[in-house]
C-alpha cells in the first residue's frame, strides 16, 4: 500500500495487485488488533533490533523514519500514543484505522487497485522487468514492487508467493523460518499448565553445550509470558524466541523461569523459615505462593509430600524450593510452525538488493519492500516500520524507473 500510494504520487501510474478481496489483512490484526505501527526508539536501536540484517535499513529509515509516519498518520486523522517500550498504537486501539488510512491515501493519489489478483510471476525481458502474470491473466509493468510479506499467517494472503518470484528470477531465498513465534516444549506437563498467564516474572534464555554443566546465559526478558497446550508463548517468549530460533541448531535450549523475580533467594529463605513455623500443609501453603493452577505440576517437580506440615519441611527441601521458584525450567524442542509466527524470518537475500532504492542487483525495475527481505525484528513495532519505510523508499525508486 505505501509503495503503491507513494509510486502514484511520484507520478507513476501505479496499480496495487491484491491476491485477496480486503487490502491490509495483517496489518488490521498486528498488535492484538491494535497495531503497533513503529516505536519512540532511536535510530540506532531500530538498526540493532533487526541485527544482524539492520545496517540494510539504514538507508529506507533515513528516507523515510517514524515521525514521517507518524506525520502522514496525523494528517490522515489517525492520532497515536506511546505505550510501554516505546511502543506506538493509534489512539483508538484499531489497527484498522490505519489501514483505512492508507487505503483512503491511494485513492486521493490515483492507485488503481486490482482486488483478487494473484500474481504469479513477474515478466523479465533482456534483463528488465516487462510486466507480471497473474493466475488467469497479465499486465504490463516497466517496474515492479514485490511486496508479498513473509510466509506466516497464511490466512491474511501471505503464503510466500514472492519468494518464488524472486527464486524464478535468480535470487537467492534465505531459508524462511519463524522469527517471532511461541516455542514448543520437550515437557508434556505444560499441557496442564496451558491457558496459565504469569506476569511479572523473568525468563531468561539459556543454552547448554555437551559436556557443560552450567549452562550459558543469553538473554533475560520481564514481562508476561502464557503456557500454551504444547510450549509457552506471550510477549517476552516471543521476544526471546527470535534468539532462541538461532541457538536451537545448537545445542540445548534452555528457558527458565524466575517465578519471583522481585525477591532474592536469601529472602526467599528468610521468608519460608519465618513461615514455615505453622502446621499448614505444604500443597496449601503453596496456594499462597503460586497461581492455583501451578500447584499440582510444582509439587511434583519439587519433589516434597503435599501434605507434609510445613514446619517439617528439612533446610534441604527448602533449598529445592527456592531453586525451583527461581530457576523453573523447560526444555525448548523446537520453534511453533512458521505459519503460526509473528514473523517470517528468512527471504531474498538484502546482499542482492540496493539499500538506498530496494531495486534488484539482478533484474533492472524490480524492487522489493516489507518481509518478503531477509529482515526481521524483535517486537515493539520494528516489522511494521521497516514494511512502510522500505515501501516509501521502493515506491518512489520504482516510479522514478519507470518514468525514465
Ligand atoms: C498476529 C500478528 C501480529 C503482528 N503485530 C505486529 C505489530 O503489532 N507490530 C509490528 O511492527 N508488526 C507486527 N506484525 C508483523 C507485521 O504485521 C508484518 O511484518 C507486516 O504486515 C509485513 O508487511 P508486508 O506488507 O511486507 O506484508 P503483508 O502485511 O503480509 O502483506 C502482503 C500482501 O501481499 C498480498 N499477496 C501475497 N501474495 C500475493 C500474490 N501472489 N499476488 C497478489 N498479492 C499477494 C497479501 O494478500 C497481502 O495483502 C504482526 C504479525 C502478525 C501475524
Amino acid at each position: 500500500m505505501v509503495a503503491a500510494g507513494r509510486a502514484a504520487e511520484s507520478g507513476a501510474n501505479a496499480v496495487l495487485l491484491e491476491k485477496g478481496s480486503k487490502l491490509g489483512r495483517k496489518l488490521r490484526i498486528a498488535g492484538k488488533g491494535r497495531g503497533n505501527v513503529t516505536n519512540t526508539a532511536e535510530l540506532r536501536d531500530f538498526i540493532e533490533a533487526f541485527e544482524p540484517n539492520g545496517k540494510f535499513l539504514y538507508g529506507a529509515f533515513s528516507r523515510y523514519f517514524r515521525d514521517d509516519l507518524l506525520d502522514f498518520l496525523r494528517k490522515m486523522g489517525v492520532e497515536t500514543k506511546v505505550e510501554r517500550g516505546g511502543r506506538v498504537f493509534p489512539v483508538s486501539d484499531r489497527a484498522g484505522d490505519v489501514a483505512n488510512a492508507f487505503e483512503r491515501w491511494m485513492e486521493s493519489v490515483g492507485v488503481r487497485i486490482k482486488y483478487n489478483a494473484t500474481a504469479k510471476s513477474i515478466e523479465v525481458k533482456d534483463g528488465r522487468v516487462v510486466g507480471v502474470k497473474l493466475y488467469g491473466g497479465r499486465t504490463d509493468a516497466d517496474a515492479v514492487v514485490l511486496a508479498t510479506g513473509g510466509a506466516s499467517y497464511p490466512k491474511t494472503g501471505s503464503t510466500g508467493d514472492g519468494y518464488h518470484m524472486a527464486r524464478e528470477l535468480g535470487h537467492t531465498i534465505v531459508r524462511p523460518r519463524p522469527a517471532l513465534s511461541a516455542l514448543v516444549v520437550s515437557q508434556n506437563w505444560v499441557r496442564q499448565l496451558q491457558g496459565l498467564s504469569l506476569r511479572n516474572v523473568e525468563v531468561t534464555l539459556l543454552r547448554e553445550s555437551p559436556g557443560q554443566e552450567i549452562p550459558t546465559r543469553i538473554a533475560s526478558e520481564f514481562g508476561e509470558m502464557l503456557f500454551t497446550q504444547n510450549g509457552v508463548s506471550g510477549p517476552i517468549i516471543l521476544t526471546l524466541s527470535r534468539k532462541a530460533g538461532v541457538l536451537l541448531d545448537h545445542g540445548k535450549t534452555i528457558i527458565s523461569i524466575d517465578l519471583k523475580p522481585a525477591l532474592t533467594r536469601e529472602q526467599l529463605h528468610e521468608r519460608f523459615i519465618r513461615d514455615f513455623k505453622q502446621t499448614r500443609h505444604f500443597k496449601n501453603y503453596l496456594h499462597d505462593l503460586l497461581p492455583r493452577l501451578m500447584v499440582e505440576v510444582f509439587v511434583r517437580l519439587v519433589a516434597i509430600d503435599p501434605d507434609k506440615p510445613v514446619n517439617t519441611i528439612t533446610a534441604s527441601e527448602r533449598t529445592d524450593l527456592v531453586d525451583l521458584l527461581k530457576d523453573f525450567r523447560v526444555t525448548v524442542k523446537r520453534m511453533a510452525p512458521l505459519d503460526e509466527a509473528i514473523v517470517t524470518a528468512g527471504g531474498v537475500s538484502i546482499k542482492e538488493i540496493d539499500p538506498k532504492t530496494m531495486m534488484s542487483k539482478l533484474v533492472d525495475g524490480l524492487f522489493f519492500a516489507g518481509e518478503v527481505i531477509d529482515i526481521d525484528a524483535e517486537t515493539g513495532g520494528y516489522n511494521l516500520q521497516a514494511a512502510f519505510s522500505t515501501g516509501y523508499v521502493a515506491g518512489e525508486a520504482a516510479a522514478e524507473f519507470a518514468q525514465r
